[in-house]
């Protein structure tokens, strides 16, 4: 019976739709889920290069336009591809209604452009389903709860969209369709041995994530782990098996290193002869915090020179640089404040380094034998991080994935079932209805 059969949430991204043909495809698939007997809500993003495009517009017209009318604009993409979709749809005979991240009932904080996800009110998105319509969803965005704004959720946002919605609605899983066949060991894009894990935990993926592999978006993953929903990543150009990201349990194997991963988004920010005494840093990573600048690797000494200042170094997503470097100079400490923007960052992940000393020693010795100088270093119980100049990202990432002989080749010679890890089949409302309007 149609109010009985299973619910799923597929998820498009900006190449799976960029093109009239993408849109159609897309559509297809879609259409092609609802046809096997599913109730099918699809989150989609903007097409193409076009939220890239929008933030140009607006850099076009004011170097420093407003948070909440950027927000405005950037929503729009997303809108543009659930409207041209819901077309395609009708056109091959179905049903489909889109709908805006207000409409759908995603109600999130007032942080505009990188907005946190406080509720999904999704009364309307479950009528639409037991309507039988297909429900397409704009991903990557909400509407504030207090201020009624329209929010946007951060670059990547639209998985975090369709992850939550998936929560929402009690969705078995949660499928994100991308350019690249699943979840790899390395960047395919940069690493052409790379292999397509079929496997990977909550914990690898989050911190795998928040490393710079963008193929899942760092709050998506945290909502999902957090709200125990599987998801299945996988190419929306063509059909395989994907990766399914799990709990650890589910996983069953602990490789020792799962994955390389790299990031050129950063920037390091270096303050200069800091007073050694409590509270400094304190007032410093608080200031930022209340600026939402998220802070990564932090790194500062004990002072050894006679005046007691030291040095104190962290890294920040570049597009907080000039957040950061404002916030820095209003607290007027004093200090000299530096900042590099040519920083790059690679990282090993792998839970199986947990109960494995020797992995960090391996990795600097391989980034050394490269010729590769390593500026700052975190650890975590699964991750190494090492900061380095930004145009040895690609020698260090395609150095370390075969040192740790993690391409398909060596996973062969090693199991020549080719079957590394076993595939596992992964096993409230708010209210208030998402309301007609945008409630901005
Ligand atoms: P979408 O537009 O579908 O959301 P994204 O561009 O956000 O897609 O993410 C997919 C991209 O992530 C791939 O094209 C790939 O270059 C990149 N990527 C980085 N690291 C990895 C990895 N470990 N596995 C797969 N893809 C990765
Ligand atoms: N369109 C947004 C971006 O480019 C959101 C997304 O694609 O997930 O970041
Ligand atoms: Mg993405």
């Amino acid at each position: 019976m149609q109010a009985e059969s299973e619910i799923v949430v597929m998820k498009f991204g900006g190449t799976s739709v960029a093109g009239s043909d993408d849109i159609r495809r897309a559509a297809g698939r879609i259409v092609g889920a609802r046809r096997e007997g599913k109730r099918v809500v699809a989150v989609l993003s903007a097409r193409g290069q076009t939220t890239d495009e929008l933030l140009g517009m607006a850099y076009e017209v004011s170097d420093r336009p407003l948070a909440r009318e950027m927000d405005m604009l950037l929503s729009t993409g997303e809108r543009i591809s659930c409207a041209l979709c819901a077309m395609a749809i009708h056109d091959m005979g179905h049903n489909a209604i889109s709908l805006t991240g207000s409409q759908a009932g995603i109600v999130t904080d007032s942080s505009h452009t990188k907005a946190r996800i406080l509720d999904v009110r999704a009364k309307r998105i479950r009528e639409a389903l037991t309507d039988d319509r297909i429900v397409l969803v704009a991903g990557f965005q909400g509407v504030s709860g207090d201020s009624r704004d329209v929010t946007t959720l951060g670059r990547g946002g639209s998985d975090t969209t369709a992850v939550a919605i998936a929560a929402a609605l009690g969705a078995e899983v949660c499928e994100i369709y991308t350019d690249v066949r699943g979840v790899f060991s390395a960047d395919p894009r940069l690493v052409a041995e790379a292999r397509l894990l079929k496997m990977v935990s909550f914990e690898e993926m989050l911190e795998m994530a928040a490393s710079g592999a963008k193929v899942l978006q760092l709050r998506a993953v945290e909502y999902a782990r957090n709200n125990g929903i599987p998801i299945h990543c996988r190419s929306s150009f063509e059909e395989g098996p994907g990766t399914f990201v799990l709990s650890e349990e589910e996983t069953m194997e602990r490789p020792l290193v799962t994955a390389v991963t790299h990031s050129e988004q950063e920037a390091r920010v270096t303050l200069t002869g800091v007073r050694d005494e409590p509270g400094i840093a304190g007032r410093i990573f608080g200031a930022l915090a209340e600026s939402n600048v998220n802070v990564d690797m932090i790194i500062q000494n004990e002072p050894i020179s006679e005046d007691h200042k030291a040095d104190l170094s962290f890294t920040v997503g570049r597009e907080d640089l000039p957040t950061a470097t404002e916030v820095l100079a209003g607290l007027d400490l004093g200090e000299r404040i530096l900042t590099d923007e040519r920083i790059g960052k690679v990282s090993i992940v792998g839970a199986g380094m947990r109960s494995h000393p020797g992995v960090a020693a391996k990795v600097f010795q391989v980034l050394g034998d490269n010729r590769i100088n390593i500026e700052m270093i975190s650890t975590s119980p699964i991750k190494i991080s090492c900061v380095i100049d930004a145009a040895d990202v690609p020698g260090a990432v395609n150095a370390l994935h075969q040192a740790f002989e993690l391409g398909e080749d060596a996973v062969r010679r090693e199991d020549p079932t080719g079957d590394h890890r076993p595939i596992i089949e992964p096993g409230g409302d708010g209210g208030e209805p998402g309301d007609e309007r945008d409630a901005a």
